[in-house]
């Protein structure tokens, strides 16, 4: 836990999980100045705690916060903070393969006011959990083309609070027709492809990794730079661009698009079943052992448990 108050940080500490007290005039509470980020760490195959990519975390975060009006967290605090709470959680990690320790870092007004107003008084905590692993059965996907989670010049880039809970409704809509997320599209036509909402989305298309370009509504997942980064030293053609839902339309009917998945800390990589375009029901190839996003997910699972060379400086080790 660290407070920003006076204009400054203070010297964070380390105190048993509990409940904290809060006042009901507390501004994030009303004005929504709330920003997460979600990560994990992992026992590595030799028994060292890797802490995933934290500078990057580090860096949206600081993104998020700026967006939000909100002070920074300096990166070296944020990923000192970490290293210590981390190590002293050592024995939550779990060791079985696939599990992990999910760690969730946030930030928010502290401040007891009525009016409307950016507040002087930040608290950035960091809670941990230990998590199973995640079962990525494929997704059943509804093309929104109604409701949007974000616009452009929104928040949609930013990891904040509010960006959930303006999501719940349509995705419940979502449910209550029988699929398990929506894929977003943009506010102005609903044509293009934005992201899953908890995940950024990719496509194969003829052989081409394809995933919409960032915009100021798509969250700029560290996933979907890992993905990329990985495809293109396994040799992959990689497309950032827009990607129209009538091209993915055409392509599931055609054949051209043989994999589509989600990528995201929670899941990696997550297997799409099918994606209902204009009311229909268009099925997604069944992602077989030569996939790409098999052979993709398994590289990412070798360099964070140190069985292949972590070439990009990935891991964050404690040993
Ligand atoms: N988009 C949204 C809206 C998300 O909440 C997440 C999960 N953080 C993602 C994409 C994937 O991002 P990452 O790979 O950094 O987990």
């Amino acid at each position: 836990v660290a407070d920003f108050k006076d204009g400054k940080w203070h010297e964070p500490t380390i105190v048993p999980y509990g409940d904290m007290l809060m006042s009901p005039a507390m501004l994030s509470l009303h004005y929504g100045q709330a920003v997460f980020e979600g990560m994990k760490a992992f026992w590595t195959s030799d028994k060292n705690i890797n802490i995933f990519r934290p500078a990057r975390h580090a860096q949206r975060f600081n993104r998020s916060l700026n967006r939000m009006c909100m002070p920074e967290v300096p990166e070296e605090m944020f990923v000192q903070s970490l290293h210590a709470l981390i190590e002293l959680d050592k024995d939550w990690i779990p060791t079985s393969e696939g599990s992990s320790f999910y760690i969730r870092p946030f930030m928010f007004a502290y401040e007891a006011r009525l009016g409307v107003k950016v507040a002087d008084h930040f608290k950035f905590i960091i809670i941990n959990s230990p998590v199973a692993a995640y079962q990525a059965k494929p997704y059943r996907l509804k093309v929104e083309d109604h409701y949007v989670r974000t616009a452009e010049g929104g928040t949609g880039f930013a990891k904040c609070a509010g960006n959930y809970g303006g999501a719940f409704y349509p995705t419940q809509i979502a449910r209550e027709e029988g699929f398990d997320q929506i894929l977003w599209t943009d506010h102005k036509e609903h044509k293009y492809i934005d992201e899953v909402g908890m995940m950024n989305v990719m496509f194969v298309i003829n052989g081409t990794l394809v995933t919409p370009q960032l915009n100021t509504a798509i969250l700029d997942g560290i996933t979907r730079d890992t993905i990329l980064t990985l495809a293109k030293d396994m040799g992959m053609k990689i497309e950032e661009r827009r990607v129209s839902i009538d091209e993915i339309e055409a392509g599931l009917k055609s054949g051209a698009v043989t994999e589509a998945f989600g990528t995201g800390t929670a899941a990696v990589v997550a297997p799409i079943a099918l994606i209902n375009i204009k009311g229909q029901d268009l099925a997604v190839p069944e992602a077989g052992p030569s996939s790409f996003q098999l052979r993709v997910k398994e590289k990412l699972n070798n360099i964070r448990m140190g069985k292949e060379a972590d070439t990009h400086q990935w891991n964050y080790i404690i040993p």
